[in-house]
């Protein structure tokens, strides 16, 4: 395969690790807002695996203004992702396809920026968009007015399908058919939250942790983080999955993980 897989961190925010699970170590942690291009141009086509944090003002309401609080994202112009592909020498324009995981404000952010591409994204997560409530955490002013005729895939339960990798059996809708881009079923963190594995080899797992490292302790959760997943049983489930998979040898890389190379397949 021929694909090149590019991280760029789009805005960050900050949690006491402590808060968040029992027997965590006291420390305030940077979780930068990754976003990752699988760059397969020579096939025809650009994906982009969610969008970051919006820039400028959010016209949001007060459901915005709460999540702002609550979550204080730091976030200034060039983290936006158009800025952030443009600066590495990839017009926003040529990206073809925008795998959404789920629509947290850190991850759909930056969908006005493709007006142009197709959207890929799970059934379930198009019904919470078209009613949310407040516990999905959507702010719908961030979602462009063009967004409900934009080309779009939309993965419902039949469209995935058993593949094993690694002794273990994922749930993949395999994207353009040749296994290069494979999306992964991994619920739990909010309806309809979609991974993606990449030729086979990088499995870009979403928010189905705050970070690679942090697999091991989903049982931990303290009650409040563990109030805000969609299904908290089904997160445990597909973090042991995802741990199984890394002790075999598969490369998992969370939103929110910090990482010092850009290019994820070398
Ligand atoms: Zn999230």
């Amino acid at each position: 395969m021929t694909g090149r897989l590019r991280h760029y961190v789009c805005g960050s925010t900050v949690h006491d690790t402590a808060a968040m699970f029992r027997g965590g170590e006291r420390g305030i942690r940077t979780f930068p807002s990754g976003v990752f291009l699988y760059d397969d141009i020579d096939n025809g086509r650009r994906v982009l695996f969610d969008t970051g944090y919006a820039t400028g003002e959010w016209n949001t309401g007060w459901r915005g203004s709460v999540y702002r609080r609550l979550l204080p994202p730091t976030v200034d112009a060039s983290d936006d992702v158009a800025e952030r592909l443009r600066s590495d020498g990839i017009d926003p324009a040529s990206v073809t396809h925008v795998v959404l995981s789920h629509l947290h404000p850190d991850h759909g952010g930056g969908i006005r920026r493709f007006p142009d591409a197709t959207f890929v994204l799970s059934a379930g997560l198009l019904r919470s968009l078209d009613a949310p409530r407040l516990r999905d955490g959507i702010l719908t002013g961030l979602i462009p007015a063009w967004f409900p005729t934009a080309k779009k895939i939309v993965l419902g339960e039949d469209a995935f399908s058993p593949h094993e990798r690694a002794g273990h059996e994922l749930r993949v809708a395999d994207l353009f058919g040749d296994g290069s881009y494979m999306v992964v079923d991994l619920p739990g963190h909010a309806a309809g939250h979609i991974g993606a594995l990449v030729e086979n080899r990088v499995l870009l797992a979403g928010d189905a942790a705050w970070g690679s490292d942090l697999l091991d302790v989903a049982d931990r959760l303290r009650p409040v983080p563990r109030a805000v997943q969609h299904d908290y049983a089904a997160y445990r489930q597909t973090a042991a999955l995802l741990r199984a998979l890394a002790d075999s040898g598969i490369r998992i890389v969370c939103s929110h993980d910090a990482r010092g190379e850009t290019e994820l397949l070398g």
